[in-house]
């Protein structure tokens, strides 16, 4: 287990060049002809950088001596330092604390599933969009941090290599799964991490397609889910975009009195709006829409809740299902109901026809929810967190 790691470059060097992870395949073909290079050079680099994810021009030795060292002078992959990387007790969830290039800390989640009857092991990341966050809900880590800054694609698309690159070098098996195939690649990733996917649209759009580029790192768009927090205008765009990727809602409160207290967003676009914008996802895509729904005790969790979710879920049938959360705590004042009452919880939405499923807990101790860990690392005046306890 690691606790530090150190990808090697300096913020004061890296201003001026350009990250390559932040280019399209089209861009990066049309910056090496600027720099009277043929655009083949395009294909060779990205081969580097998401099949064999190498982090060094030196590596890359299809192409000419004078070229690397060029392409050093000018450019870097993904600048980044690692301040702290946590694995829980059964190595299931990792996490780790970035620094970019300008100081900002974020987080990312790597998150190992075992295989089951209906699928092969699974590598999840949880990918950041944002340094902070503009929304201020109020059981969320991050919202209580206020807005930092978007992140650059090239930022969105590093925390997935990362996690990558660390899989091919180690992979992974479930203990006590002996003879089950070890995952050496990252098989998913969620836009769950810190920030808002939908405030940052175009880099977060510009980042889903690099890694979606056959030519690149080759992952589906049925491998990719955009969590929101309901930007209706966002995700009308979304519905348009030749990239169908996954839609997840981050509901939380089955009306709008209830939901305008906890998610300030609510005051903007209201119930009625994120349903109606919900409705054109589905009848253009055809697709489920996930609906998250954190359980707070004694706050959106009674069996009135229970119903009113359903009765607002119900009409789009079999194509919602809803994701219950237990909170993680922050230090905000809210806590996880019990096992019997997110039971009870979930048979009312049975009973109205709504699907759903209750997120295992993982990773609680590594302070797995968004947020927690820089909210640690910071109270910590910015020391490397320690693997005492895990
Ligand atoms: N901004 C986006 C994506 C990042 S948050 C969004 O809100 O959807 C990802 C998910 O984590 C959201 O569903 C969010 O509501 C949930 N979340 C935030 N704080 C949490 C906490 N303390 N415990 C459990 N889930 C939390
Ligand atoms: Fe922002 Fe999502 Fe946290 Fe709300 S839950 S504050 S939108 S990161």
């Amino acid at each position: 287990m690691k606790n530090m790691t150190v990808i090697p470059t300096t913020s004061s060097h890296i201003k001026h060049k350009t990250d390559l992870l932040a280019l399209t395949l089209p861009e990066l073909q049309q910056w090496f002809v600027e720099r009277g290079e043929p655009a083949f050079r395009a294909k060779q680099v990205f081969g580097w950088l998401y099949q064999r994810l190498s982090t060094d021009f030196a590596e890359m030795t299809n192409l000419p001596q004078t070229l690397r060292a060029q392409l050093a002078g000018e450019a870097c992959i993904g600048p980044m330092v690692v301040r702290s990387e946590l694995h829980s007790k059964d190595d299931r969830t990792r996490k780790i604390l970035l620094e970019l290039a300008d100081g900002k800390l974020i987080e990312s989640v790597l998150m190992l599933y075992p295989p089951s009857s209906e699928s092969g092991p699974r590598a999840t990341v949880c990918v950041s969009t944002q340094a902070g966050c503009a929304f201020g809900c109020t059981f969320c880590a991050t919202g209580q941090m206020g807005f930092d800054r978007h992140l650059s694609a090239g930022e969105i698309v590093a925390q997935v290599l990362y996690f990558a690159r660390e899989l091919r070098s180690a992979p992974w098996t479930a203990a006590g799964l002996p003879g089950s195939k070890p995952i050496d690649h990252v098989t998913n990733i969620v836009l769950m991490g810190m920030g808002e996917p939908l405030h940052n649209y175009d880099n977060v759009l510009r980042a889903l397609r690099i890694l979606n580029s056959p030519q690149g790192f080759n992952l589906g768009a049925r491998h990719m889910t955009v969590s929101t927090v309901g930007l209706v205008p966002a995700i009308r765009k979304l519905i348009r975009e030749p990239l169908q990727v996954n839609l997840a809602i981050s509901l939380h409160a089955p009306t709008d009195e209830l939901r305008g207290q906890t998610m300030p967003i609510n005051r903007k676009y209201p119930l009625g709006e994120l349903l109606a914008a919900c409705k054109e996802y589905i009848a253009a895509t055809r697709r489920q829409v996930t609906f998250e729904y954190v359980l707070l005790a004694g706050v959106n969790d009674t069996p009135q809740h229970a119903h009113q979710l359903g009765e607002l879920l119900a009409p789009l049938q079999q194509l919602a299902h809803v994701n219950c959360i237990p909170v993680n705590a922050t230090s905000a004042d809210y806590r996880p109901p019990g096992p019997e009452a997110i039971r009870a919880f979930r048979d009312i939405l049975f009973e109205h026809g709504v699907s759903n499923s209750v997120r295992a807990e993982r990773g609680d101790d590594i302070a797995a929810a968004c947020g927690q860990l820089r909210t640690r690392f910071e109270k910590n005046n910015r020391n490397p967190i320690g693997m005492q306890g895990l």
